[in-house]
């Protein structure tokens, strides 16, 4: 695949034809959030022009339109993810409230004193805190799995962490740091045979690879819609259905009941029992665009981009001897995110000295994830991420612009 290719696709994308400071955009920043293009930002916009109304409650035209565009959406994504229902397919906010929903319905509900809740130090901050509270409320344990020097999980890691005593294991199939491809198939299949429930964040895998529900026999799985492609504040929990049916609901208000008195409620079917108060319709407009925009381009394509770019990326990175990348050296354990720092120099100051001189956009900091830096024993890193739509120069400004990076501070090389 090569850059005249992926330049018919950035057309679809308004925001790379401008330029900053009078450069090209070098947009490396996609684990945070992705760009949109022109058709999602169209259903948005079609949306409000054709079909927007309170969605479930009215008996009017334009009502019944809104629904149809909320409850068409919900069929998309149970396509996408290839769950068994919509009854499974729970609208949020983003991968944090649906991992709160989880933690607090499940969590608060089913995990009890001295049960064990086992999730990997690499965690993101919203697949973390959550249980934390879960533990300290309930007396329950949060127990970690350490990684190897590369980042991975080892059989070994796996098999002392997961036991009879763990309830819950709930973990990332990507990481947002390191960019570390967990073995969740094996990880789920083995914390089964313990009789552990088993939550997948997803929220940097679903962009960029197929992710099956059925076919990994997830409990649970979680992502936000603008890490691919969709307005933010709309996310997906997706949820076995004999799992949520006995699970209360975390938000009590309009329509998620069956019947309310003076002192007592009863609550609607699911998959409105999860869904209280007036919902993010357009954003699920724009979600529906953004699936039909990912599935038209397809995964293999994606991956096949992402991993072009990861690689050359990797290699020109490894060039450069003050330049220290942190992760799997392997392609296979890894997607397109790269964690790296450039020696002596603060990562708040490589992204805006890059961006400034250069026009890169890319992520410094501890990447909420905190306990990951204290492990690895580092204050923050530098972070890349790719989306479809990145090209071989985008790679190449950046090296130039890192390389760059110590002679503009004054080091001598
Ligand atoms: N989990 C992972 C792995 C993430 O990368 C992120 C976002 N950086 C989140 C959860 C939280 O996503 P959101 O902010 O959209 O809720």
């Amino acid at each position: 695949i090569d850059d005249a290719q992926i330049e018919k696709i950035r057309k679809d994308f308004k925001v790379f034809s401008q330029k900053i400071n009078g450069k090209k955009i070098v947009y490396l920043d996609n684990a945070a959030t992705t760009q949109r293009p022109e058709s999602v930002i169209k259903a948005v916009e079609n949306y409000y022009d054709t079909s927007n109304a309170n969605p479930h409650r009215g008996a009017h035209a334009l009502s019944i339109r809104a629904t149809k565009v909320y409850e068409d959406g919900r069929e998309k994504v149970r396509k996408f993810i290839n769950a068994k229902s919509t009854k499974e397919i729970i609208f949020t906010k983003n991968s944090t409230e649906a991992l709160n929903l989880i933690a607090n319905s499940y969590g608060m509900n089913f995990i009890n004193k001295d049960d064990e809740i086992v999730i990997p130090i690499s965690e993101h901050h919203s697949n973390l805190i959550p249980w934390q509270r879960v533990a300290k409320t309930k007396g329950a344990v949060l127990k970690y799995m350490y990684i190897d020097d590369e980042g991975r999980l080892t059989d070994e890691e796996i098999r002392s962490k997961i036991t009879e005593k763990t309830k819950l294991v709930s973990i990332a199939h990507v990481t947002n740091t390191l960019g570390v491809v967990y073995p969740i198939e094996k990880i789920i299949d083995y914390a089964h045979k313990k009789g552990a429930i088993v939550v997948v964040d997803a929220a940097q895998s679903v962009p960029h690879m197929a992710e099956d529900v059925q076919k990994l026999d997830a409990d649970f799985m979680v992502f936000s819609g603008h890490k691919m492609l969709s307005p933010m504040g709309i996310g997906v929990l997706y949820g076995k259905e004999n799992i949520l049916e006995k699970m209360p609901p975390f938000l009590l208000g309009g329509d998620m009941i069956e019947y309310v008195s003076e002192q007592d409620a009863t609550f609607a079917e699911l998959p409105f029992k999860f869904e209280a108060g007036t919902q993010y319709v357009e954003g699920v407009a724009g979600l529906s665009a953004a699936i039909d925009y990912i599935e038209n381009l397809g995964f293999d394509f994606i991956r096949e981009v992402e991993n072009q770019l990861t690689e050359y990326a990797l290699d020109e990175m490894g060039k450069i001897p003050y330049v220290t990348v942190y992760g799997p050296l392997n392609m296979k354990d890894r997607a397109g995110v790269i964690s790296f720092n450039i020696k002596d120099v603060h990562p708040h100051d490589v992204a805006t000295i890059v961006d400034s001189n250069y026009g890169v956009a890319l992520r410094s900091g501890h990447h909420c994830a905190q306990p990951l830096m204290t492990y690895l024993n580092l204050n923050a890193t530098c972070r890349i991420s790719f989306y479809f739509y990145n090209t071989k120069e985008d790679v190449d400004i950046f090296i130039r612009s890192i390389k760059d990076v110590r002679r503009w501070l004054g080091y001598e090389s």
